[in-house]
């Protein structure tokens, strides 16, 4: 493929298994934010969630993007309690209907599911850019593809520029206080730490953007 080539079902599944890796080998590290201003177990959450998404794989391998969008959507809904799981599972979900069974997706599609996926995690969890949330790092990875789309980036490009921005995102949570999840209950003491589940949204971002690197 090119860099300009659509990315198809072998894309979304590289993403997945990228994903579960990049949340094994950081399964500590997730733990520990989550230590500092929540209850220490947003590693272990997504480990497990993405763990069962690879046996899920191991099993069958969807055959559209949408349809492993969906396996995904379903796993980490069943197998990830707290938060995360039903916000990463909703936002799975709409990013699957957003893109339907199409075989392949153009930077406009990516864009739009992106938008699709944080519309998703806005409407189930209520929070908005500044409560120190993964919204953090999904609002500006969104406006980025979108900006990246409208601009004739082509796919690699769109999720390259989702990714730097939510890592930037990511960090923006340093000084703020919480005003959603549990990190909201410390107050002026979530301040000056890194909120876990935008770490973990830019982890993610990033290996959509690195696998759909690969397959170009
Ligand atoms: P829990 O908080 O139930 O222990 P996790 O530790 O797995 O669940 O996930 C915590 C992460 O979930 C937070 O770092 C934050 O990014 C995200 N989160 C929590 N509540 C919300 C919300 N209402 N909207 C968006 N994201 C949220
Ligand atoms: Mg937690």
């Amino acid at each position: 493929m090119t860099d300009n080539a659509a990315l198809d079902a072998a894309w979304a599944i590289d993403w997945l298994r990228r994903s579960a890796a990049v949340v094994a080998e950081n399964r500590v590290h997730l733990i520990e934010l989550d230590r500092a201003i929540g209850d220490g177990d947003h590693g272990e959450n997504l480990d497990r969630g993405f763990s069962a998404i690879l046996e899920k794989l191991d099993a069958e391998l969807p055959a559209t993007p949408g349809a492993a969008f969906k396996l995904a959507a379903m796993t980490l809904m069943s197998k990830v309690g707290g938060a995360a799981g039903p916000l990463y599972g909703t936002a799975y979900l709409r990013a699957a209907t957003a893109v339907g069974d199409a075989a392949t997706l153009d930077s406009a599609t990516l864009a739009t599911a992106l938008a699709a996926a944080r519309d998703g995690v806005v409407a189930r969890g209520k929070a908005a850019v500044g409560d120190k949330t993964m919204i953090d790092a999904w609002t500006p990875a969104v406006d980025a593809a979108a900006s990246a789309a409208a601009d004739g980036a082509g796919p690699v490009a769109v999720l390259a520029a989702a990714a730097t921005a939510a890592e930037a995102g990511a960090v923006s949570t340093d000084p703020l206080v919480a005003h959603k999840g549990r990190a909201s209950y410390l107050g002026e003491r979530a301040i000056g730490h890194r909120d876990p589940g935008a770490v973990s949204s830019a982890m993610i971002l990033r290996a959509a953007a690195q696998a759909a690197e690969a397959s170009s």
